[in-house]
């Protein structure tokens, strides 16, 4: 009964929303269907995140429009949280702007080797020791917290606010499922303390959080524990020669069992871990 309620309510929602962050003067939420990104208003321009337009130059073009609703100023900045096309493909329409575009420098290596046609090389890259921009009195920073479900993940942090942007490797009360294939599931761990260690109170997903909430560090914790605790059983099935099967067909962790997502990304979980322990790709 919950889940058809929650799906009903999900199928109910408008295919895109622009939120303003609560209790920021400037920080908005763009949501597409699934997806969303952050962008935050100043005097002197926007600085613009991930444009979530794989495939569906639609949702680009509404994000600008969504923008032009809250102000004229024009859009200076786009900034990549990582590689992952469905995240920052379709970005044209920012580029025709004059958008200038910036990324961790593995995101320029990977775009530069496949070239994928809809998705805009950044301008500029930021390397292991992050950037920052100022744009007309707001600061973000980009933190480098080493490779965790991408190996170009930014950490976008507005100070002020005590908010971060992070996309995909602190998913908000949701488990995780199949975009694990491409993780670095050790270095992920100190990768969550390390954002654990940094200053902010609350956490904008890339995919919204169960009923739009934003995340804390304590959703940040669990799913570090979560990890943790999907490591040391696969670790154990491993050793005893069960990877992949049975142990990817028998992998469960009932704790997580009411978490969206948990059955159909056991499998998903158990294979990257299985990778890990059975088979020595860390
Ligand atoms: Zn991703």
């Amino acid at each position: 009964m919950l889940a058809a309620a929650t799906s009903a309510a999900q199928a109910q929602r408008p295919q895109f929303q622009t939120t303003k962050v609560d209790g920021t003067d400037n920080v908005y939420i763009y949501r597409y269907v699934n997806h969303q990104s952050m962008f935050v208003v100043t005097p002197d321009g926007v600085i613009a995140t991930d444009p979530i337009g794989l495939a569906r130059p639609q949702a680009v073009t509404t994000y600008i429009d969504e923008i032009k609703k809250v102000t004229d100023k024009p859009i200076k900045y786009v900034v990549y949280s990582h590689h992952h096309y469905d995240h920052i493909a379709g970005g044209k329409p920012f580029k025709a702007l004059g958008a200038t575009f910036y990324a961790h420098e593995n995101v320029k290596s990977r775009l530069a080797l496949l070239k994928d046609p809809d998705t805009v090389i950044p301008d500029r890259t930021v390397g292991n020791n992050g950037g920052v921009i100022n744009l007309g009195g707001t600061r973000l920073e980009l933190h480098y917290a080493g490779r965790n479900h991408s190996d170009s993940s930014l950490v976008m942090r507005l100070p002020k606010d005590k908010i971060i942007f992070a996309v995909d490797f602190l998913p908000v009360g949701s488990f995780p499922g199949v975009a694990m294939v491409d993780s670095y599931p050790l270095e992920w761990e100190d990768s969550i303390k390390k954002v654990m260690g940094m200053d902010w109170a609350r956490l904008i997903p890339g995919h919204p959080g169960p009923g739009d909430r934003l995340g804390t560090k304590e959703d940040a914790q669990k799913i570090l524990a979560l990890l943790q605790e999907a490591s040391a059983e696969v670790k154990t099935a491993a050793r005893e020669g069960k990877c992949w099967q049975p142990a990817e067909k028998d992998f469960t962790l009932p704790k997580y069992a009411s978490w969206p997502g948990y059955e159909s990304g056991l499998p998903f979980v158990a294979r990257r871990y299985c990778a890990l322990w059975g088979r020595g790709t860390e």
